[in-house]
């Protein structure tokens, strides 16, 4: 079960009469709205876009509902503000932006679906890492993509308000959306451009990484945009993951059809040059591998527009490590400790007497070592290969081993026994040593006679 926790501040700025920003803050469903129009358009379109997007979403409870559901649910919206435009004089014209994040259900896990229409954001905050998830429908967003603007140039040029893509203008709206696996500790930020236009990423991500509650936060960043300027409505909703589902792993049935949502329309075809916010999206689909994260292209008669870069001032997000990857780097670590450890038992579980120069030594390990682990010596037991019987030299040479050093010990006893029982061996020795002993049995055959 993920459980989110959320904060929101909103403010009318400095120089505005009116705040048409709207937002939504509901236990699944989070949204900000920034209206547009006339003398009471805007205000009217924003909340209107709001509470549609409320309505159409909404399920009986116990039930998360898809990430289609939100994207129809936006769809929803823009018919509702539509309409009324369209029917209404005063209002004609009217329209808004509608950034929207919610908690929904995809196959097995719960993932959280990003939608986007205009130039309201959403930002993630994950390991520390700050990341525009959405891309703006702006004309200085095209700007920047195609190189003429930088993304602080943007942020002050003087047709930064001109958007590209509006909820209620028109019967039918495409709409960008983006899920993303919830992971406790993450922070998302929505945003309306009164926020984004006067605070850089830099600093909103300061505030985002020190104020832990997110209401705290929220006010936060409102006020720092009333200290730039405040020349816009400001509306800042934070959503922090306080705790993440089971498992979250989209299966490859969901992706499927969450890439092709209605099985013709653009962006489902494959060699299709992606529409405009791809490139977030297949930025985001780096950070957790392919499958968890895909866009839902919804797919409307328009062909896509040209293919843009991926905006500079997305930053790239970082790799994470998957429950199924921490638990497989777990078994694996168990696995090769049990082995090291079998390693070390065998190895060093056993003795052998063998040769030290010309002393017969007891060692612990194997002859030759195993692996890593060599063996040791841990007794002289005083006993030179001048008084052991020739034939047993061989097995000597090579290791002769026993089950335990008790065992080792009474290999040795024998060895002295046979050699003081046969007196005779000593002369042979002097043919059958080898060389590097020969000067030591030379004295012995000497002293034998
Ligand atoms: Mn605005």
């Amino acid at each position: 079960m993920t459980t989110l926790r959320s904060g929101s501040a909103t403010d009318v700025g400095r120089v505005r009469q009116v705040n048409e920003d709207q937002f939504l803050e509901d236990e699944s469903l989070f949204a900000v709205a920034d209206g547009m129009g006339g003398a009471v358009g805007g205000e009217v379109a924003s909340r209107l876009a709001i509470e549609a997007l409320r309505d159409a979403f909404d399920l009986p409870r116990d039930e998360l509902p898809s990430a289609e559901r939100l994207v129809e649910a936006v769809e929803a919206a823009n018919q509702a503000v539509w309409e009324r435009a369209r029917d209404d004089a005063d209002l004609r014209g009217m329209g808004t932006t509608l950034t929207c994040l919610a908690l929904v259900r995809q196959g097995a896990g719960d993932e959280l679906a990003v939608a986007n229409v205009g130039d309201s954001r959403a930002y993630l905050l994950s390991d520390g890492e700050f990341t525009q998830l959405t891309a703006d429908h702006s004309l200085v967003e095209e700007m920047v993509r195609s190189g003429e603007l930088t993304a602080d140039q943007a942020r002050s040029h003087p047709k930064r308000n001109i958007i590209t893509r509006v909820l209620g203008v028109e019967p039918e709206v495409e709409v960008d959306a983006w899920l993303l696996r919830p992971v406790a500790g993450d922070r998302i930020l929505l945003c309306s451009d009164g926020l984004s236009n006067e605070v850089d990423d830099v600093d909103m991500a300061a505030v985002l990484r020190r104020e832990a509650d997110p209401r705290t936060a929220a006010d936060r960043l409102v006020a720092l945009a009333w200290d730039h300027g405040g020349t816009d409505n400001i509306t800042a909703l934070v959503i922090d993951v306080v705790e993440d589902g089971e498992d979250g792993v989209l299966d490859d049935r969901a992706v499927e059809s969450l890439l092709h949502p209605r099985g013709d329309g653009a962006g489902t075809d494959p060699g299709a040059p992606p529409s405009s916010g791809a490139g977030v999206a297949t930025a985001l689909a780096t950070r957790v591998g392919a499958d968890p994260v895909a866009r839902v292209s919804i797919g409307d008669d328009r062909p896509p527009p040209a293919a843009p870069p991926t905006p500079p001032a997305v930053t790239p997000p970082t790799r994470r490590i998957t429950l199924r990857v921490a638990a497989f780097l777990v078994l694996l670590a168990v696995v090769i400790a049990g082995i090291v450890a079998a390693v070390e038992w065998y190895a060093r579980d056993s003795y052998f007497v063998g040769l030290a120069g010309r002393q017969v030594v007891i060692y612990r390990g194997r002859p030759g070592g195993f692996l890593w682990w060599h063996p040791r010596l841990i007794e002289r037991p005083g006993l030179t290969t001048a008084r052991v019987l020739p034939s047993r030299l061989p097995d000597l040479r090579t290791g002769m081993q026993e089950p335990s050093l008790g065992a080792a010990r009474r290999y040795v006893r024998n060895l002295r026994q046979e050699a003081s029982s046969l007196p005779l061996f000593r002369s042979t020795t002097t043919t059958t040593t080898a060389s590097h002993a020969r000067t030591g049995s030379s004295t012995t055959t000497a002293g034998g006679h």
